[in-house]
């Protein structure tokens, strides 16, 4: 098949019947898919039902320092986890802080408190005349909806394959002091599943911000959340960088066990530095009297140390793998040669970065759901929900089942070749 630039507008008008039909075919089937959340499989969330043994009966619920994990206290979290997160997180663990179910309220945590108290002693953000974000793009939604919500303003800064563009994010963070943050997914990101090069993480290290609050939000969602044993990524650990780079407290770094045991039953964590802990706990304290120490040692007891944790993701890689595999040779076989779109082909992650021809995003979701396909809404990776090019989607390979991805990507592709078609035809249109 050749690229549909390249057809005439006869060929694309016969090509189009042809696929009308097979799309109308598809509407008869009542069909049910959904590729728009990154949730594991329930096959998936099997793997880690050996969690719910760990603590059944009449069980010791003592930690190795004689905390009872039954009662209140221990407000960043009882040494175990501490240890096993930290682990996960690449960090020393007292450079953490664990928290509860989720990291996303972690970062929301954060930028609730910098709006009300501040950090480390500067002028509560809520104080302010202006509080802006850089939002590298595609991005996540939820990161965007946090700063949304608090009215700060979100500026765009595009990706590219060894992240965000470093450039822009030197000149913007140096010379505007209403610039307090950046959202990273450093590994595997949200929605590309792409990783920051070494030079990335380095430059991010020796930023010099106007800003004495500016921080880098670090969300390491993903970072053992490999699809292959031997081909995986490796980022330079930040907090470390920062501390070379004699910008010990530019960063938080998130992450947490979402992807790894239960979403929303997990544990999530915050690293730091020790003056940005202090600033943290002084609030946390407030907040709570400890949070769920229980759900801790049932992850400590579980996956015993980060080599338990490893192996237990090799048993989600080898369920996500073929989805993602399945999803790529869908595109590459469907929509390889047609030079109406490309896409991203990630070693990890949830997420594959789709994009259309420019202005075709919003009509190929909304054609798939016409037909029973759900995707993340066209425009959500983008602030504002508002993608200048309504070009990008993403896909999320994880949920449904290895059949029915296989079912989805053959409506998806011929939902994208139809609403491409019709955008070249236009186009020819408006040329004559
Ligand atoms: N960060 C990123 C980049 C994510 O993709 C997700 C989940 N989709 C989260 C955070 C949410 O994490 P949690 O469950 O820990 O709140």
């Amino acid at each position: 098949m050749k690229p549909y630039m390249e057809m005439t507008k006869e060929e694309l008008l016969a090509l189009k019947k042809e696929l009308s039909a097979q799309y109308k075919e598809f509407q008869t089937k009542d069909l049910r898919l959904d590729m728009s959340r990154g949730k594991p499989s329930t096959e998936q969330l099997d793997i880690s039902m050996g969690m719910m043994d760990v603590l059944s009966g009449n069980v010791d619920l003592t930690c190795d320092d004689g905390t009872d994990c039954r009662n209140y206290g221990v407000l960043d979290g009882i040494k175990e986890a501490k240890e096993l997160l930290a682990d996960m997180m690449e960090v020393a663990p007292d450079y953490i802080l664990i928290y509860g179910n989720s990291s996303l309220n972690v970062m929301y945590d954060t930028v609730s408190r910098s709006m009300t108290q501040g950090v480390m002693g500067s002028t509560p953000w809520c104080k302010l005349d202006k509080v802006k974000f850089l939002c590298p793009v595609p991005g996540y939604d939820r990161h965007f909806a946090i700063t949304e919500y608090f009215g700060i303003e979100m500026i765009s800064v595009p990706m590219t394959p060894d992240g965000p563009d470093m450039d822009m994010v030197e000149e913007l963070v140096a010379s505007d002091d209403s610039i307090k943050g950046i959202w990273c997914v450093p590994k595997y990101s949200n929605p590309q599943g792409i990783s920051y090069s070494d030079e990335t993480v380095r430059r991010f290290a020796r930023l010099k911000p106007a800003a004495k609050d500016f921080r880098i939000y670090w969300d390491n969602a993903y970072t053992i959340h490999h699809l292959y044993d031997h081909d995986q990524d490796h980022l330079i650990e930040i907090l470390a960088e920062c501390k070379r780079a004699g910008n010990t407290d530019l960063v938080y770094k998130f992450a947490s066990t979402s992807k790894v045991s239960f979403p929303g039953s997990g544990i999530a964590a915050i690293a730091a530095s020790q003056n940005n802990l202090v600033d943290i706990k002084r609030q946390l304290k407030i907040q709570t009297i400890g949070h769920d120490k229980v759900n801790q040692l049932r992850h400590v007891r579980y996956f015993g140390d980060i080599h338990g944790m490893i192996e237990h993701m090799r048993k989600h890689a080898d369920i996500i793998r073929p989805k993602f595999e399945a999803v790529i040779n869908a595109l590459e076989q469907e929509l390889g040669e047609l030079s109406i779109a490309d896409w991203t082909n990630p070693k990890g992650g949830y997420f594959i970065s789709f994009n259309s021809l420019n202005g075709c995003a919003k009509a190929i979701v909304t054609k798939c759901k016409k037909s029973g396909l759900i995707m993340t809404g066209a425009g959500a990776t983008y602030p504002y929900g508002k993608d200048p090019n309504d070009c990008n989607i993403r896909i999320a390979p994880s949920y449904p089942t290895l059949s029915d991805l296989v079912l989805a990507m053959e409506l998806f592709t011929l939902c994208v070749k139809l609403v491409s078609i019709d955008k070249i035809l236009a186009e020819k249109k408006d040329k004559e």
